[in-house]
Order: C-alpha cells, then sequence, then structure tokens
C-alpha cells in the first residue's frame, strides 16, 4: 500500500468514525426526548378528539358489526387495538360515532343507534384497558386506573333528523360531541365540503347550540364552513372543539380553521385538536388529492364503461405517484395553531382508523409519543406539552360542564322546532 492510499484510507476511516458519532448522537438525542415524552404522558393524560374505530367494525369484511370477531386483544388490520393504545400511551378516546350524511334509506336513528351500540359494546367488552367516561372527572379517574377513557363523540348533526328531542337523547347514550356537520350541507348548518345554503347556521342551528350548551356537550366545528364555525362562536356560551382540523394557513384545504377563527378561540376558550389526516397537513398530498379527483371526474366523462374508468384511473395513478404526509408537518400545524390561537388552544385529533393513508412517522395510535418527542427536540415546555395532550381539552370540557349546569337552573329543555324558527319545510 503506498503513503498515498494509506493517507486516504486513514481519512476516509477518520470520516466514517466522525459520521457514526455524529449518528449516534442524533440517535441518543431522539432516545432521550422520546424517553421524556414517555414520561410525561405517564403523568398527564394524552386524549385524542377523534377515532373511526366503530365505523371501521362496521365496515369490517370479514364480520361486519361483530365486535367479538373485530379482536381488539390481537394485532387488528386497522389503525387501532389494545396493545398499540397502550404504547401510544392514550389516556382518554373520544370514539367516533360516526354515520354517513348520504344514508336516504330508513332514516339516520337506525344506523346512528347501531354505531353507539358498536361503541358501547366494545367498550363493555375490555373492562380491564377500556372506561366509558361521560365527564372530566371520568377521564382523570380512568386514567389513574390505568383505563383508556373512552368518550363517545357524534359526528354529523344530520343524525338528530331536526329534533332537539333526539339530540337530548343522544346526550343520554354518551354523547358528549356532536361535529354539527359532516360533509353534508343540512337544513340548518353550511358544510366546509358543500354547497353555501345558510351562509353559516339558521335560527334553528343557532338553537342546537344553545341546547348543546344547556346539556353540556361540546360543539365540534370540525367539518363546518367557516360561517358556520363564526355563527357557532357568536352563539356558544361554553367553548367549543375542533375535534380533527389543521391550520388552513399551511395547508389550503376547506376542512381546515382559518386563522380568523384561530383568533377567536382565546375568549371563547376552544380547543382545535389537530388531525393528522395527510391531505389536511400537506399541500402536496391535498395538491394531488384535488389532481386525482379532476381526473377521475374527466375519465367518467370521457368513457362509460366502469371497468374502463377503473383502468384508465389506476394508469394515471401509475404515473402520478401520490406523495406522503409526515410527522413533522402534523408538527408544523401544532406549532401554528400554538401561535395563533396560543397554547391553552391546541390538541389532538387523528382520526385514526378514518384514513385510508397516514403521515410518514404517525402510522397507527402507537405513535403518538414520537410526535411529542419531535416537539420536545423543537424546544417546547413540559406545561405546553401538558396542554397540548389533553390539559387544554380537560379544561374545555370542565368549562362545558359547568356553563350546563348554569344554564339548566335557568332554562327549560328547548321544544323549538325548525318549522317555528326558520319558517321553512326541511327538504329532508
Ligand atoms: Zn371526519
Amino acid at each position: 500500500m503506498n503513503p498515498r492510499h494509506l493517507f486516504t484510507s486513514y481519512f476516509s476511516l477518520l470520516t466514517l468514525s466522525l459520521m457514526a458519532s455524529a449518528g449516534s448522537a442524533s440517535a441518543q438525542s431522539k432516545d432521550r426526548a422520546l424517553e421524556h415524552a414517555r414520561k410525561l404522558l405517564r403523568s398527564t393524560p394524552l386524549i385524542d378528539g377523534h377515532n373511526d374505530l366503530p365505523w371501521a367494525i362496521r365496515e369490517s369484511e370479514k364480520a361486519p358489526r361483530d365486535v367479538a370477531a373485530y379482536d381488539l386483544r390481537t394485532q387488528t388490520k386497522g389503525h387501532t387495538d389494545l396493545s398499540r393504545l397502550a404504547q401510544g400511551q392514550v389516556g382518554a378516546q373520544f370514539w367516533s360515532i360516526y354515520i354517513p350524511g348520504e344514508i336516504k334509506d330508513s332514516g339516520y336513528a337506525r344506523v346512528q343507534l347501531e354505531e353507539f351500540d358498536i361503541a358501547r359494546r366494545v367498550i363493555a367488552r375490555y373492562p380491564d384497558r377500556l372506561a366509558l367516561a361521560l365527564t372530566a372527572d371520568d377521564i382523570q379517574r380512568s386514567f389513574k386506573r390505568r383505563r383508556v377513557a373512552s368518550l363517545l363523540g357524534m359526528e354529523g348533526g344530520h343524525a338528530i333528523e331536526n329534533s332537539l328531542g333526539a339530540l337530548r337523547s343522544y346526550y343520554d347514550l354518551g354523547a358528549r360531541y356532536l361535529t354539527l356537520t359532516h360533509n353534508v350541507t343540512l337544513d340548518w348548518a353550511d358544510a366546509a365540503l358543500d354547497s353555501v345554503r345558510h351562509n353559516g347556521l339558521t335560527e334553528f342551528g343557532r338553537e342546537v347550540v344553545r341546547e348543546m350548551n344547556r346539556l353540556g356537550m361540546l360543539v365540534d366545528l370540525s367539518h363546518v364552513s367557516p360561517a358556520t364555525m363564526s355563527d357557532a362562536l357568536d352563539v356558544t356560551e361554553a367553548p367549543v372543539i375542533f375535534s380533527h382540523s389543521a391550520a388552513r394557513a399551511l395547508t389550503d384545504h376547506p376542512r381546515n380553521v382559518p386563522d380568523s377563527i384561530l383568533a377567536r378561540l382565546p375568549k371563547n376558550g376552544g380547543v382545535v385538536m389537530v388531525t393528522f389526516v395527510p391531505a389536511f397537513v400537506s399541500t402536496e398530498v391535498a395538491a394531488w388529492e384535488a389532481q386525482a379527483k379532476e381526473q377521475e371526474t374527466a375519465i367518467r366523462e370521457a368513457v362509460s364503461d366502469t371497468v374502463e374508468q377503473k383502468r384508465r384511473f389506476e394508469e394515471w395513478k401509475a404515473t402520478h405517484a401520490r406523495p406522503s404526509a409526515t410527522l413533522k408537518q402534523v408538527a408544523d400545524h401544532i406549532e401554528h395553531v400554538r401561535k395563533v390561537a396560543g397554547s391553552d388552544h391546541v390538541g389532538l385529533g387523528s382520526d385514526f382508523d378514518g384514513i385510508d393513508t397516514v403521515p410518514e412517522g404517525l402510522e397507527d395510535v402507537s405513535k403518538f409519543p414520537e410526535l411529542f418527542a419531535e416537539l420536545i427536540r423543537r424546544g417546547w415546555s413540559d406545561s405546553d406539552l401538558k396542554k397540548l395532550a389533553g390539559q387544554n381539552l380537560l379544561r374545555a370540557l370542565r368549562q362545558a360542564e359547568s356553563t350546563a349546569a348554569r344554564l339548566q337552573k335557568t332554562r327549560e329543555p328547548s321544544t323549538k322546532t325548525i318549522e317555528q324558527l326558520d319558517g321553512t319545510k326541511p327538504t329532508t
């Protein structure tokens, strides 16, 4: 070996060892941050705002609606099971009681009640791991007993079928939030992804919010249009939540929350629970999805044969790879909400089991600590991390409970109808 070679190989050895030590240093800091995150989540409940497990069970290919067959003690096909909930240190979960707004067969009540039944059977089936929670105190109690506090959140105001009596009955079944709309504009509220019919809430829509305040059911403004968000904020006497939305300033998707609304949260006391939905947190994914939708429409207009339609769309997808969202992008949205609304108004609402694709790094419910580790590396204080994890939601829920206690002293259950308040015959 000549000296020159000796020098080169010595040099490359040095470079290699430097690279290796840099690599292990970053791995060490990663481990330290993760350890820190894990410790923090042992001391304060992590509360997730939205998980679609009940719908995943309803739609399961093998055994639809079969709570026993969808065994949470084994690794499920979806994003959620007991072992991964424990790994993810989930302290409390709002299980989504979702029903599609497009059902037209037998009314919404049957499907809505079946969804309550599925969720409540899941909770009852694993008493050593899950516990039904109806209040903020229940969340604290379950957390101490190392059970996942299980709350129910209704997704879609269409489910109340323009009836405040139905709203009250769903509260009695355990619903602690109602997302005012899903993707369909209602007789009394505009949805973010549908046409504008009322420019926000109608008078009956306002009465729904007032009655929710009286009951102590959180008003969830994910899925609604900005005008509906604004009207609800004008009327509500309790904090609102956004159970699964991100920041519109970072990703211009209609499902996200504009800065003008974020700025109103300090006065209201509400919480934006930042979601992991790839198209809501990544501009590239949002653009790809919009393009894919355009492409699908164009193909459908060009050919009528459905097999050929599918073939052409698959061909398009083969040449237009879908981009991925990342954990870092989710962290960016969390930081934006903290910047504009403040550290008292940010939380988490994953939408696991309600999404087909997931951000890199946030593949399922076991990954929450990784997100906290990222924020720790970005310099977040323990106090802000605890607020994000669940303290903000606990505060909002407690405030909704005390507002309800106050209102119930002076207000009877509302018996107002949509015909009385809006003067129109409902169209659905
Ligand atoms: Zn949703």
